[in-house]
């Protein structure tokens, strides 16, 4: 193990919340030196284009925006001033957030990636069944005989909830059969939710890793099941890539620029990475060196940071360094980075940071009183990056290394709220109420 920096690694350790200044950002990289392609990310966003129809059909919430699974930027002024006061800190610049928490479907992150994993497996058993083209309506999907067709074939999935959520929905919907294994930090409304559909749900005692592990093992007995691996999964990492393609459209009509005087930072709440990996994946394609995403992660299951300071990647766990992996940030509570991951993204992603789960309240509480937006726990954690960026001698070195002290008045703040539209509400005010800050 070679350590590339040993206060990163003993503030990992001491559970001390910490910005990491990460020495292989390259915000000059050359994109075509990686594996996958811009090319992989428009024929993916095709893929999602030709399943409109099956959606607007299945799915009420969806025929507003055509079929189109997508979420709006908001802007958050009231809750912008709030946080200021809340941190004391000036943020210089101005603060959006991505609403992923109101997504079609299934209203986390996971309604790109996760859903658009399953989309690849039916459109490849229904067009290899001789039952569609690829210049067909695809609406018909939603007929009888594919879902009897889909139904020979089932899907298997490990998650902390939210990943299930959407794969339970999504397969149970074209008729495939689907069993969600979930680890121990799964709500137990998403359980709930997803037998009401017909969604096997197996639980277990354990951890992501551990109900990962199982499920793989499940669905290798079973030639006809297709599992969806978090830690391994290029289609999951496509699907949430196509985000980055919709933002620039967004940012234009909202006229925000995002150039060399107009810097953009991203704050992504990160689990098993391929959610923040394929966003910022498709952001350094569309707003190359004036992008900088930066990973946030809960102090007791920092595994992708741990990862990157170790130079182990997915061969650590946050476990093996004494940490606990429990966090009130269900989303994020993943003790093992992805193995495909964390390799990949390293040379693009500027920094990481780290937070206390306490801290997730308070923000959850402000960003509903100011703006009435209910998030989840894990979905409020970008903030914490901004806090962590500008405040910390690490954060301030990533500014002056990229040569941006000088115009972060004139930078955008974009938090990625992951997660929150299926919490119910009595759900989401056991969290607001123990929130410890009064506005
Ligand atoms: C899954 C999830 C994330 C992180 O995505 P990973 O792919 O696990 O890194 C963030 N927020 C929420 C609410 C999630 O469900």
């Amino acid at each position: 193990m070679k350590i590339k920096s040993e206060k990163a690694y003993e503030d990992l350790r001491n559970e001390r919340p910490q910005f990491w200044n990460n020495l292989s950002y390259n915000n000059k990289f050359d994109m075509n030196t990686l594996k996958l392609e811009f090319e992989d990310i428009l024929d993916a966003e095709k893929r999602l284009k030709r399943f409109a129809p099956f959606f607007q059909r299945v799915f009420e919430d969806t025929k507003k925006t055509k079929g189109i699974i997508e979420s709006k930027v908001f802007k958050i002024e009231k809750a912008s001033r709030e946080i200021e006061k809340y941190e004391k800190i000036k943020i210089p610049g101005k603060i959006y957030l991505k609403g992923d928490h109101s997504l079609p479907i299934s209203g986390s992150i996971k309604a790109r990636g996760g859903i658009y994993e399953v989309l690849c497996l039916a459109e490849k058993i229904a067009l290899e069944s001789g039952m569609l083209r690829l210049e067909d309506d695809y609406g018909k999907l939603a007929e009888d005989k594919f879902k009897d067709l889909f139904n020979k074939y089932s899907v298997a999935v490990g998650s902390t909830g939210n990943l299930g959520l959407s794969i339970g929905i999504m397969s149970a919907v074209l008729g495939f059969k689907v069993t969600v294994h979930m680890s121990c930090d799964a709500k137990e409304w998403k359980k709930e939710m997803l037998r009401s559909k017909g969604v096997i749900v197996r639980e277990y005692e354990s951890d992501f890793s551990y109900a990962i592990a199982q499920g793989r093992k499940e669905a290798q007995r079973d030639p006809n099941c297709h599992f969806v691996d978090d830690e391994n999964s290029k289609e999951l990492f496509l699907g949430y890539s196509v985000s980055a393609l919709r933002l620039k459209k967004q940012f234009e009509d909202m006229d925000i620029l995002v150039d060399q005087e107009h810097p953009l930072f991203v704050y992504l709440p990160c689990g098993v990475g391929g959610g923040p990996g394929g966003v910022t994946f498709g952001l350094k394609w569309v707003f190359g060196e004036n992008v900088h995403p930066i990973f946030v992660e809960p102090v007791q299951s920092a595994s992708m940071l741990l990862g990157m300071v170790t130079g182990m990647y997915n061969n650590i766990s946050v476990q093996d360094i004494g940490l606990s992996n429990r966090t009130i940030a269900d989303g994020l509570a993943v003790g093992r980075s992805s193995e495909f991951v964390g390799r990949f993204v390293e040379p693009i992603v500027a920094g990481f940071a780290t937070f206390e789960d306490n801290e997730l309240y308070d923000l959850l509480k402000i960003l509903y009183d100011t703006e009435n937006i209910a998030l989840e726990p894990s979905a409020l954690s970008g903030f914490k990056g901004i806090k962590m960026l500008l405040s910390t001698q690490e954060g301030k070195k990533l500014l002056s290394d990229i040569n941006l002290e000088n115009k972060m008045d004139k930078a955008t703040h974009l938090v990625w709220a992951t997660g929150g539209r299926m919490v119910p509400k009595d759900v989401m005010m056991a969290d607001y109420n123990k929130a410890s800050y009064k506005l």
